[in-house]
């Protein structure tokens, strides 16, 4: 029995067999090829490159109907590229100038590449290495595993295990529904925990080793709560798994009731639960929960895996059909984070950018940029006109920032009035308070903004100066550390002496272990994962306000991480059941 600990990013328990997908950077070797063979090598590299292109054709014409719309997108770039000379002719002329293997020739073509698009100073150009790599990868593997691995994956009833999804392998698990994946690479916010949570299925990431260790057809279990897979079967662990994930189910099927229940208090306190989209398809399962609106709408994942930024027009389109969806309700969208999150799905960046998550990203990123920033502005307050819209501007850090981009919302105001296109006059604006310079000084910026809402990812990874993404410190990412909970403290503070709303929008306002303390601390708005929202309402309803407010001072006042953590699990102690 074999056990390995990675993020969990899907919750739920998944027992089954493991197909494991390999492909690409297997170990390739470079071998002499005979001159008169060379022709044949070149006939091979062409026969995979030709293989590659049926199956990629094969999976765009098995998009399933409710598939995302961006689906379809990301297979047409990466045929795109599979087009390109320098994908399918460069190594043509290596094979035959160095005499040596297909595979070697396209590796260093891969190297190569990656090289280049690593020192671009676009970050998007950048971000499109991982796309490049992706195509290779699959003719390498048709040349290393010429039966291709993708159209090995039999039934539904398996786990796959891979290093790393591409879009190919995501429309492939939506149509073969898999019962669960895990991965050695990836973050939470990465593409595949994004389609694990959509797709409803337990995931987990970062496992590091998965694929060294496991084999196709090992007996797996996955346990997307607590980040666990076990590989191996023993009758005890299993059975208890099994009891597990009856529970789970039967705990599912109760708080699924409570969609129409009101997020109140025992002592009568009105909770606004929100949900957090990345991309439009997320918009059901949000409706299905009853959320009170969308309190974080992450718009890059709009602009990722194409080749071209969205244009205003289909922004405007995006957005208003969400806008729409939610109607009187109201709908946060945040203006691109474009940088931050390409570095989770784990493009590696080039020189000139050590730490990446101090660097060009977020509102510093689209100041730098007005290509980026003025269409998506002018599509956000056209979507303005169809409901309630609100902007929100991230990784706020100076008041000049909010200034500069508030005065670009004034200026694009004006021109679409100019234009005589409709919109929303009266927008609310709020900022996200991230950072820790805008969290001490949250009441500077408050006296500017309509709402804050509090990303805890990365308020937690600048105040503990651990970077969320690098597993060697993940021990130390901790909310209850007594900094981050003092600035958490110091913002809710801030925004009800402005009179404002704050919310949270950071994983940790759906983890249910911090719920209670965040509502004895005064939070009322918290913004999660749409599938924890029944969860959380649950502990909403089962908990007393006043008695909370009492717990959370003593908290406050808990120096020892130790004591607090204990009074942290006291104030979570009274059961809890659906209703
Ligand atoms: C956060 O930082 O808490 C947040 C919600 O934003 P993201 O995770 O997209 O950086
Ligand atoms: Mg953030």
């Amino acid at each position: 029995m074999l056990a390995l600990h990675g993020t969990g990013v899907s919750q739920g328990i998944s027992m089954g067999k493991a197909y494991v997908l390999r492909r690409g950077q297997a170990d390739i070797s470079q071998y002499r090829i005979p001159r008169q063979l060379l022709e044949q090598e070149v006939q091979r590299f062409e026969q995979a490159v030709d293989t590659a292109r049926t199956q990629l054709r094969r999976i765009r014409t098995r998009i399933p109907a409710d598939a995302p719309p961006e689906t379809a997108s990301l297979i047409d770039t990466h045929l795109l590229m599979l087009n390109d000379d320098m994908i399918c002719r460069a190594p043509l002329a290596v094979i035959r100038e160095q005499q040596c293997n297909a595979d070697w020739a396209l590796k260093l073509q891969r190297d190569d590449l990656g090289g280049r698009f690593a020192r671009m100073e676009d970050p998007y150009l950048r971000a499109k290495r991982i796309d490049v790599e992706q195509v290779i990868d699959l003719v390498l593997h048709n040349l290393v595993e010429p039966r291709g691995a993708n159209q090995d994956i039999g039934s539904g009833s398996q786990i796959l295990v891979a290093n790393d999804l591409t879009p190919a392998d995501a429309v492939m698990l939506t149509r073969m529904r898999m019962k669960a994946f895990v991965t050695d690479v990836g973050g939470p916010i990465s593409h595949t925990a994004i389609l694990a949570r959509s797709l409803g299925i337990p995931a987990i990431v970062s496992l590091h080793s998965a694929t060294a260790f496991l084999r196709t057809g090992d007996h797996l279990v996955v346990d997307g709560d607590r980040g666990v897979l076990i590989a191996g079967s023993h009758e005890g662990i299993t059975s208890e798994y099994r009891r597990r994930r009856h529970a789970l189910v039967r705990m599912r099927r109760e708080l699924a009731k409570l969609r129409g229940a009101r997020a109140v208090t025992r002592d009568r306190q009105p909770i606004t639960l929100l949900a957090n989209i990345e991309l439009p398809a997320d918009l059901k399962v949000a409706a299905r929960v009853g959320a009170s609106g969308i309190g974080l709408y992450r718009t890059e994942y709009l602009f990722m895996n194409r080749q071209d930024p969205p244009s205003e027009e289909e922004q405007y389109r995006t957005y208003a059909r969400v806008v729409k969806a939610f109607a009187d309700r109201p709908v946060t969208i945040r203006t691109l984070d474009l940088a931050a999150d390409r570095q989770v799905d784990g493009a590696s960046v080039g020189p000139g950018t050590t730490n990446p998550a101090l660097g060009l990203r977020a509102v510093r990123l689209c100041l730098r940029d007005m290509s980026l920033f003025r269409p998506q502005l002018r599509a956000i307050l056209r979507a303005s006109a169809h409901g309630k819209a609100r902007i929100m501007i991230p990784m706020l850090s100076s008041l000049e920032e909010l200034f500069h981009v508030l005065a670009l919302i004034e200026d694009t105001k004006r021109t679409l009035a100019r234009e005589g296109k409709r919109f929303n006059r009266r927008i609310t604006i709020g900022g996200m308070i991230e950072v820790p310079a805008a969290a001490v000084c949250a009441d500077l910026f408050a006296a500017h903004l309509d709402f804050l809402s509090i990303g805890t990812n990365d308020l937690i990874q600048y105040t503990l100066a651990i970077d969320r993404l690098d597993d060697s410190v993940s021990y130390l990412y901790d909310p209850l550390h007594p900094s981050v909970l003092r600035l958490i403290e110091g913002v809710i503070d801030a925004a009800r002496a402005a009179r404002i709303p704050v919310a949270m929008c950071g994983e940790m306002a759906g983890d249910p272990h911090y719920t209670r303390l965040l509502l004895g601390m005064g939070l009322t708005e918290f913004s999660m994962h749409p599938s924890m929202l029944p969860q959380i309402k649950n502990i909403v309803r089962h908990s007393e306000l006043a008695r909370l407010r009492r717990s959370a001072r003593k908290i406050m006042r808990a120096g020892d991480s130790a004591l607090l953590r204990r009074l942290v699990d006291k104030i979570n102690e009274n059961p809890l059941s659906a209703g």
